[in-house]
């Protein structure tokens, strides 16, 4: 089996960003590696989770419950982990991913009361990895920063694309809860938490991707 290091963080956090960086260092470093992003967008699997976000089911995040949304991001991944990267990873393959099963964990997780989210969690990865299959990340980087840091930069970055936020960026109460769940995730299931603001500043994008940079050495010396 490969290895399989995923970004996750809550919407704003600096995933593509970070993604980015490591994915320019591991190419400099001529270490191998596949890329995935979820969710797949531009794919059928996903039909469902555009439906979602785009509000057919309604408005409101917790109009679909956590279980029924978790599905969809579900079979989104089965169907590029059978189609796109299976054998790759089986080979012993690399794969760099932001986001994956752990954003089911982070989204849909803050739609659970505080008391069954254990619960959730192990529903969860029993799901995704014991059930369908799926592979089980080695390594999982929370990006951890204040929702109104993200909030800002997500606003900028919607002016300088020209795109609109979807339902779960647009609700600032939802992505506070998702950020509290997010910790609360990366304890449960031991995930490396990077913080990317210190003493009230955001810190500079190549100083998170040292200290990510030397988690992900450490992930494949296989420390
Ligand atoms: P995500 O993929 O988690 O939604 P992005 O990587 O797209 O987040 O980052 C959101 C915006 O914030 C982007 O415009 C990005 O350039 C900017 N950004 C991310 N991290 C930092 C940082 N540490 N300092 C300044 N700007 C940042």
């Amino acid at each position: 089996m490969g290895k399989l290091i995923v970004f996750e963080g809550t919407d704003g956090s600096g995933k593509s960003t970070q993604f980015e960086l490591l994915a320019k260092r591991l190419e400099a470093e001529s270490i191998a590696f596949q890329r995935l992003r979820f969710p797949q967008y531009e794919e059928p699997s996903s039909a469902l989770i555009r439906m979602y976000l785009g509000g057919a089911f309604g408005d409101d995040p917790e109009a679909v419950n956590a279980y029924a949304a978790s599905t969809f991001y579900a079979v989104d991944r089965y169907a590029s982990y059978q189609r796109v990267w299976k054998d790759y990873y089986q080979d012993g393959g690399l794969v760099v991913s932001d986001r994956y099963t752990t954003s089911n964990a982070v989204h849909q997780g803050s739609k659970v009361p505080e008391a069954e989210r254990a619960e959730f969690f192990r529903w969860l990865y029993d799901l995704e990895y014991d059930r369908m299959g799926l592979p089980r990340p080695d390594l999982v980087v929370l990006l951890d920063m204040p929702v109104e840091v993200s909030e800002q930069l997500m606003r900028k970055r919607e002016q300088s694309t020209g795109t609109h936020a979807d339902i779960h960026e647009r609700d600032e109460a939802y992505l506070e809860k998702c950020r509290a769940v997010a910790r609360q995730a990366a304890e449960y299931y031991g995930w490396k938490r990077v913080s990317c603001v210190q003493s009230g500043t955001l810190r500079s994008v190549e100083e998170i991707h040292e200290e990510v940079f030397s988690i992900v050495r450490t992930c494949l010396k296989g420390e």
